[in-house]
């Protein structure tokens, strides 16, 4: 029997705001456990919260961002349960009246465009660490409480285990853009829980769904996927039922296991925070934040496309991240050759940012320094073989381009006096080969370039290479 599968993402997206969305401490990240905190984030008797303002700044960026309708008012509401990390007793979230309601996200997939619904976009605040590892006992480190979050739930839109990595990804990107958060989640800055069921294709209604949790990586979030998809068909096609309950994805046995679904069945007792007033955002706030958006993806890779004439593929490359595509737009800026910057970017500079797992931002050459190497082979002071070796002492120096070149002698030889001298020395110093060039397999004029190369260390003028042992050759 064929089976769909039907996934619903719900994402806490942690913001990078300086200080915690209802006191002055500070977000810092790695600090001694216990001492980011206050009276507020402790809730001490008396206490009182005051909102962030730019927790709903970043909200309704987001929300712009992807097409929702912004309430013109919202509700701060307390949401309830017992737990050690949560020394209030409640979370502060939103429940009835949420800061954004009914977007899309347009992921790209293998297949195309898919667009994912969001049903709303809510702001709440993060709890603390319980610490289980140390001994026999627990500690609890409520450094993170009051840290603010956005919390992102989509509509069952997703149907496979890959769209719904895309979509994190996507999402991801977004954040990013908009510079609300660094969307890391690896570091926790992006969570996801997986709402997951599985239906006979075409049928109206939902299957029974499961909630995973606990997967830290967008690979962990598509095996996880896989796999509990996979044991729903299995239960159903035994006869079994599916039971809804929360599970947790083991990403060491590659497993999800029943957390004990009791537990979690909450009543949440929500009601509005009566410490917290209503949150208003007038026409010139809206405004304010939409005049301030930032060029999306989308639209930045079709004007590189319009505007520096390099192809889509590549303008894609370069605008998956906004600080990649800023330095490209720096390099091209120093050097004025989009397409020699293209190249660059994609080719030495991503590749050593891979390698060296560093973003753009620590990357030690500066857009200025990488348009003044390309200069340098437009100039035909240097070849392009000699400029990724010059791109590595840039790396390992942190001198510019022209420094390294004059240091180092890697400047090109256009002297024809001395290519001359080296060709005829190759010349003599293969007789068989200049025979079998002359009796006309002139395909063996390539060894006789790439000797005259090694010979003057890839410093040659190749064009002057050319010329001159076509002339010796031939004559
Ligand atoms: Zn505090
Ligand atoms: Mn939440």
């Amino acid at each position: 029997m064929q089976y769909e599968l039907v996934v619903g993402l719900e994402v806490h997206c942690q913001l990078n705001t300086n200080s915690k969305a209802f006191c002055g401490c500070s977000t810092e990240f790695g600090k001694p456990a216990n001492t980011n905190i206050c009276p507020v984030c402790l809730a001490l008797p008396g206490a009182l919260p005051v909102l962030n303002r730019r927790v709903i700044d970043d909200a309704v960026k987001l929300g712009l961002a992807t097409g929702c309708t912004i309430a013109r008012q919202s509700i701060l509401a307390r949401k309830n349960y017992f737990y050690p990390d949560l020394p209030k007793g409640y979370q502060i979230s939103q429940y009835e009246e949420p800061v954004c309601t009914e977007g899309v996200v347009h992921v790209d997939t293998d297949e195309g465009q898919r667009d994912v619904r969001l049903v709303r976009i809510h702001v709440e605040e993060d709890a603390g660490k319980s610490i289980h590892d140390i001994g026999d006992d627990t500690f609890i480190d409520v450094n993170r409480c009051g840290v603010p979050l956005l919390e992102i739930v989509s509509y069952p839109d997703i149907r496979s285990a890959k769209e719904a990595s895309a979509y994190l990804q996507k999402l991801r990107q977004i954040v990013k853009y908009l510079g609300i958060s660094d969307g890391n989640m690896e570091e926790g800055s992006l969570r996801c829980d997986a709402n997951v069921s599985v239906r006979l294709k075409g049928a109206e209604e939902y299957g029974t769904r499961t909630e995973i949790k606990n997967m830290n990586s967008f690979k962990s979030v598509e095996k996880a996927i896989e796999y509990e998809a996979q044991r729903h068909i299995d239960v159903l096609e035994s006869g079994g039922k599916i039971v809804q309950e929360t599970r947790l994805w083991d990403a060491d046995k590659q497993e999800t296991r029943s957390m004990r679904g009791k537990e979690f069945a909450h009543d949440y007792r929500y009601f509005p925070d009566p410490d917290l007033v209503p949150v208003r955002i007038d026409d010139e706030m809206l405004e304010r934040l939409k005049q301030n958006l930032p060029e999306f993806p989308e639209a930045r890779s079709e004007r590189f496309v319009r505007e520096f004439g390099i192809p889509g593929y590549d303008a894609g490359v370069l605008t998956a991240e906004r600080d990649v595509a800023d330095y490209f737009e720096e390099v091209v800026r120093s050097c004025g050759d989009a397409k020699a910057a293209s190249n660059w970017v994609m080719g030495e500079v991503l590749r050593t940012l891979k390698e060296k797992n560093i973003p753009v931002a620590s990357f030690s050459v500066s857009p200025e320094r990488l348009g003044g190497l390309i200069g340098l082979i437009a100039g035909g002071t240097i070849s392009n073989t000699i400029a990724k070796q010059v791109f590595e002492r840039m790396l390992e120096t942190g001198d510019n381009a022209e420094a390294i070149v004059e240091k180092e002698g890697l400047a090109q030889v256009s002297d024809t006096a001395e290519i001359e001298r080296v060709v005829q020395e190759i010349i003599d110093a293969n007789p068989g080969q200049v025979n079998q060039y002359r009796s006309g397999k002139t395909r063996i004029f390539g060894f006789f370039v790439g000797q005259c190369m090694k010979a003057m260390k890839g410093k040659a003028n190749p064009v002057v290479v050319n010329e001159i042992l076509k002339r010796k050759l031939d004559g």
